[in-house]
């Protein structure tokens, strides 16, 4: 694997390998772009077949982070970890410490956060040896909720793209999933009257959690989700659920849902589901929540300030169909070039010499 070359194909600023021979730390840090601010994502623990496959993974997720936090309209970059092992054996004190210390290392260029394999906890041991990092323990809490929130507005915006108006209680919604993230969608859904809600998931707990909360939702098999006749898909499983598979199958005009990955194959399948008139709403605008959420911490966080941002993934989606008819582009192409033209104007304001910097002369 040509490192540089993998860097320079998308402009990645800084690969970090980190070891620590007393705990076995193996770990690689990414900075993909900080021209809106340090590259803040979280650090990811996963038992890698190789090298090169983690070097990849961090490679594409720090770039991942740029374009989330750039379109999420926070003053963060894009950057990310993994540490390669197994989170079931590895975690400790020592190993989150020994991390945390080449976190502090970076002076600020990088913030980490939770990811798979991580924990709230686990950021705390980060903390002891850097301020570098977000998600901690009784700060902004599960992320969860208000992830979820942001999902709802993605969901009205959606609506109100589509059809002029945003009445949840006018329409039917298919939820796939109904765990942490689910599970709210579907409060919501029902605080303001959905008119039906069918669900599915593979866990039964979760099942019966949703039946003796809200015995109106409509349990359906896990393949029949995809087939119904409703107006909005809303995916809050596990990622690639749309591929060439199940496309075909659906028969909502909007699919808007928090999960990650949702499209097997981004450029693909977005083409797919405009071609068949279905707006979608990008994955990583509409589950901003959680990394606006964090992002608040760095500012002492504020709720009710936290959820106001939040409420904002609503005018971003607007935006973003809207870049999406009038270039006659698909909805996750155009979300990233509403990212990119923001990146791009900031990056141009800063052109302007402040007169602050220490080092003119040599
Ligand atoms: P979760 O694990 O709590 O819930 C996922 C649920 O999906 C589980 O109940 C699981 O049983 C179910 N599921 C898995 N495969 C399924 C299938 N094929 N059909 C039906 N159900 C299936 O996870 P979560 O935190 O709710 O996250 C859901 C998605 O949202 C993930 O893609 C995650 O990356 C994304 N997301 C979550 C957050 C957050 O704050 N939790 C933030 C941003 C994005």
């Amino acid at each position: 694997m040509k490192i540089f070359k993998e860097m320079e194909k998308y402009e990645h600023e800084q690969l970090v390998f980190v070891h620590d021979k007393h705990t076995g730390l193996k770990g690689i840090i990414c900075i993909h772009d900080t021209t809106l601010g340090p590259g803040l994502g979280g650090t990811r623990i996963w038992n890698y077949e190789s090298e090169e496959e983690a070097i990849k993974d961090v490679l594409r997720l720090a770039r991942g982070m740029t374009y989330k936090n750039a379109a999420a309209g926070l003053n963060l970059g894009g950057g990310k970890a993994v540490i390669i092992g197994d989170a079931s054996k590895i975690k400790s004190e020592a190993l989150f410490r020994s991390f945390g210390r080449y976190v502090e290392s970076l002076n600020g260029r990088y913030i980490t956060a939770e990811d798979v394999g991580t924990s709230t906890g686990d950021m705390d041991f980060i903390k002891m040896e850097t301020d570098h990092v977000v998600g901690l323990e009784g700060k902004s809490g599960d992320p969860s909720p208000i992830t979820s929130l942001g999902g709802f507005y993605g969901i009205k915006a959606a609506l109100q793209f589509s059809f002029k108006d945003e009445t949840i209680s006018k329409y039917s919604y298919a939820v796939q999933g109904v765990g942490k993230t689910g599970m709210h969608m579907i409060d919501y859904l029902f605080a303001e009257g959905a008119k039906k809600v069918y669900f599915t998931d593979i866990n039964k707990e979760k099942i019966d959690a949703i039946k003796e909360k809200h015995p109106e939702a409509i349990l359906v098999k896990p393949d029949e989700i995809y087939t119904l006749d409703v107006d909005v898909f809303v995916p809050c499983a596990l990622g690639g659920g749309l591929n060439d598979k199940t496309i075909p199958k659906l028969k909502c005009p909007i699919v808007a849902g928090v999960a990650n990955n949702v499209l097997e194959d981004e450029n693909k399948h977005s083409q797919m589901l405009k071609d068949r008139n279905i707006l979608y709403a990008p994955d990583f605008v509409i589950n901003a929540g959680g990394v606006i959420n964090v992002y608040h911490e760095l500012g002492g966080y504020v709720e009710e300030d936290a959820k106001a941002d939040v409420k904002k993934i609503y005018d971003r989606l607007l935006e973003i169909f809207k870049i999406s008819k009038e270039q006659n582009i698909h909805t996750q192409a155009a979300a990233n070039v509403f990212a990119e033209n923001r990146i791009k104007l900031i990056h141009n304001i800063r052109g302007n010499y402040l007169g602050k910097w220490e080092k003119i002369l040599p």
